[in-house]
């Protein structure tokens, strides 16, 4: 018994050596394709219900290399994170969706994600102002989305930060929307121009008449707070009906349109007249 546990033991280690060392891999990589141009974003697009009307994408980071194919954002965003790289890539983004945006008409927005850590980068507001002046794109069609993790550890400060962008035109999201701990509390702290109620709500609409029920409220109360609220990961006609039901009023999800490379975003746009 005992050498059985030894070898179950060095089982186990070697298992979690082959991680380390597969994760270590993936770092040099990673530190590598911001200059080998490994990265792209794709488009997502977000549309008013009432009328079918599109109002603008979310901007998805990409990552692809020849020997991987496509890596997941949810894999290499957090390592990105971690080898203190998230600086330089989110400026990408920022830059990059900023300048693919202006080529649409007004109103078209764009929105782009940004990680709690970036708000731990005293020029965080020098970048926005320089992306978007670079671009030549108006700050009202520029939207940050923001998790919970951002207001998470210094919340007085991240609201300070989000007030100065939010002053300069910018609009500000809550991303993930319901998913925290104190999802609620934050919409207090601070006045976001959107609610993204969480994909996991619409996902279990059909199954779980507590997540309707949610759904509802959220939208009730994005409307007294004045927030406009946006259903993500819709994927059916019948959750499209449900929140449509519920009160919300924008969608973004699969069944109106998956992620897009820029190309093809830009078609979505010409198409709307
Ligand atoms: P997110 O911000 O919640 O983005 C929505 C995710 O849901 C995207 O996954 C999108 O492709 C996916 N999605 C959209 N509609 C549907 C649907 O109808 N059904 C299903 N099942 N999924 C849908 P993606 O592109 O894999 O991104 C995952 C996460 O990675 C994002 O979640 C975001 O947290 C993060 N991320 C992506 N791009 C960036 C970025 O530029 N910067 C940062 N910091 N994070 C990013
Ligand atoms: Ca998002
Ligand atoms: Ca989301
Ligand atoms: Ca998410």
């Amino acid at each position: 018994a005992k050498s059985a546990g030894r070898s179950t033991f060095r089982f186990f280690t070697e298992a979690m050596d082959q991680e380390m060392q597969a994760r270590r891999s993936m770092e040099i990589d990673l530190q590598r394709a911001l200059v080998l141009e490994q990265f792209s974003l794709a488009y997502q697009p977000q549309y008013q219900i009432d009328g079918k009307r599109l109002v603008g994408f979310e901007a998805l980071l990409r990552w692809s290399t020849p020997a991987r194919g496509p890596v997941s954002p949810a894999q290499f965003i957090p390592l990105a994170e971690d080898i203190g790289m998230i600086g330089s890539l989110g400026e990408w983004v920022l830059r990059k969706a900023c300048k693919d945006a202006a080529q649409w008409p007004e109103p078209i927005s764009v929105s782009v994600n940004l990680s709690p850590l970036q708000f731990k980068n005293q020029k965080l507001i020098d970048v926005i102002v320089s992306a978007l002046a670079s671009a030549g794109l108006p700050p009202h069609r520029l939207d940050i989305e923001i998790t919970e993790g951002a207001l998470m550890d210094d919340t007085d400060a991240t609201v300070a930060i989000l007030k100065q962008i939010k002053a300069l035109g910018i609009k500000v999201s809550m991303d993930d929307f319901g998913t925290g701990y104190s999802s609620l509390s934050y919409l207090q702290k601070f006045p976001f121009d959107k609610i993204k109620i969480d994909q996991s709500f619409i996902r279990s609409l059909e199954t779980n008449p507590d997540s309707a029920a949610i759904v509802r409220a959220v939208t009730a109360l994005g409307e007294s707070l004045g927030m406009m609220t946006i259903a993500e990961g819709v994927e059916t006609e019948s959750q499209l009906r449900q929140i449509t039901h519920d009160g919300c009023k924008q969608v973004q999800g699969y069944l109106t349109g998956r992620p897009v490379p820029q190309h093809e975003a830009t078609l979505l746009v010409e198409q709307m007249n």
